[in-house]
């Protein structure tokens, strides 16, 4: 699937021209006088005959545009140039306030698919080694050139370098110090053009992670969202499947309900313990949200509903526990009609129903999702849409879903875990 980037790629040209040749040199024609000789009637036959001629121009366009042969690529940077590029490199460091001395030698795992060995050979990175918590905070301030982005997709000038965190997938020892490494890379090519991004990845282990907000655009194709106010696109990595799954599911959720999806944390750069959860430590977790953008708050950030279950009946409110106001049904002369959440949610577990690897769908309302429960086992044993009568160990989920991947056999006929 594809789709423009706001993260990962620059503006489109904004030179593209709209209008028909054609259209417009009527429209000269009209201007210059020229067709004065005309009747009234054929002049506004005429008028009104421009805009079909532009739709049908504008149509043929492609297959009369001749091909054009892409400009040679540049000569890679010489051995002079990519010192000079690692010595801005580690100039921006500081300017960020990244106070520790950058390696010019390797440092930490270098997994065979990263490319990372072969950049150090060539003389073309370099490492900075530091805990979970400051490699988190060095890659916020390198990609999007603030220690807390929050939703905002910032820059910086380390943004045009290949920026690539790795970590052992366990420590060394039991209990030993977790380290991690931020690797800042001139690709091979030489950097990409001013306002252009690198390949911004992660390896735990040999598992290579990707941001969500470089394959989806965080300004159209989702709301980068938490009930709590505390979204961050530096809390939005996971397992690069993970990734592309969520795109797909954003993008058919979107075009299904005219509403764009809000998608809270994932996970950290570097995997491990998170604020605000249990899980989400192996990039493998996404809490998604069924944002109503018709009903903003004070500050403008749109509705979110929260599921209450009373008497078997499914209440949606603007507070938690059944508290707040109501959420209007669809068809306020039918009880039973449910309401634009309860909609949204049907959707979202039609499109992730299909989806076999996410092992489980957690919400609150059985009303919408107890059906989904045994197609889903049926589809793949021990898949399961867990809500308030069927949740096991997972906790509850009024205001959001939480999906989760999983590989492998699962446990079937037991309480689930997460
Ligand atoms: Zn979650």
């Amino acid at each position: 699937m594809l789709v423009p980037l706001a993260c990962a790629y620059p503006l489109l040209d904004p030179s593209f021209d709209d209008t028909s040749e054609q259209g417009e040199q009527l429209e000269h024609a009209t201007r210059d006088g020229e067709l004065s000789h005309l009747s009234e009637a054929t002049l506004e036959l005429a008028a009104a005959f421009v805009p079909m001629q532009a739709v049908v121009a504008h149509a043929a366009r492609p297959v009369e545009a001749e091909p054009v042969a892409p400009p040679p690529p540049p000569p890679p940077p010489t051995p002079e140039e990519l010192a000079a590029l690692l010595d801005d490199a580690a100039t921006t460091l500081v300017d960020l306030e990244i106070k520790i001395d950058p390696r010019r030698g390797p440092r930490g795992p270098l997994p065979a698919a990263s490319g990372l060995q072969q950049a150090y050979d060539h003389g073309r990175a370099l490492v900075l080694e530091g805990r979970f918590e400051q490699i988190r905070q060095w890659m916020a301030l390198a990609q999007f050139g603030s220690r807390e982005p929050g939703p905002h997709c910032g820059y910086s000038p380390l943004s045009r370098y290949d920026l690539v965190v790795t970590r052992p997938a366990k420590p060394a020892k039991k209990g030993a110090k977790e380290l991690a490494y931020l690797h800042v890379v001139v690709p091979a090519r030489g950097l990409p053009k001013p306002g252009e991004r690198g390949t911004h990845e992660a390896w735990i282990g040999d598992a290579r992670w990707i941001n969500l907000a470089d394959s989806l655009d965080p300004t159209a194709d989702y709301l980068p969202f938490k009930t709590n106010g505390n979204e961050s696109l530096a809390r939005q990595w996971a397992q690069a499947d993970v990734v592309h799954a969520i795109v797909d599911i954003a993008g058919e959720y979107h075009q299904r309900t005219g509403t764009v999806l809000g998608i809270g944390d994932l996970s950290h750069v570097t995997g491990g313990k998170i604020e605000d959860h249990w899980t989400h430590q192996k990039g493998v977790d996404v809490d998604l949200y069924l944002l109503d953008h018709d009903h903003p708050d004070k500050a403008g950030r749109p509705q979110v509903w929260w599921n209450h279950i009373k008497r078997g009946a499914s209440l949606w409110t603007a507070e938690p526990k059944g508290k707040g106001a109501r959420e209007p049904l669809v068809d306020p002369a039918d009880e039973l009609s449910g309401t634009r959440s309860s909609a949204r949610l049907e959707v979202l577990a039609e499109i992730v129903l299909l989806v076999d690897d996410i092992a489980y769908f957690v919400h609150n309302d059985p009303v919408v999702l107890d059906p989904f429960d045994d197609q889903a086992g049926l589809r793949r044993p021990g898949r399961r849409f867990l809500h308030a009568d069927n949740r096991g160990f997972w906790p509850a989920h009024a205001d959001h879903i939480h999906l989760r991947w999983v590989a492998g056999e699962l446990p079937v006929g037991v309480a689930p875990r997460p």
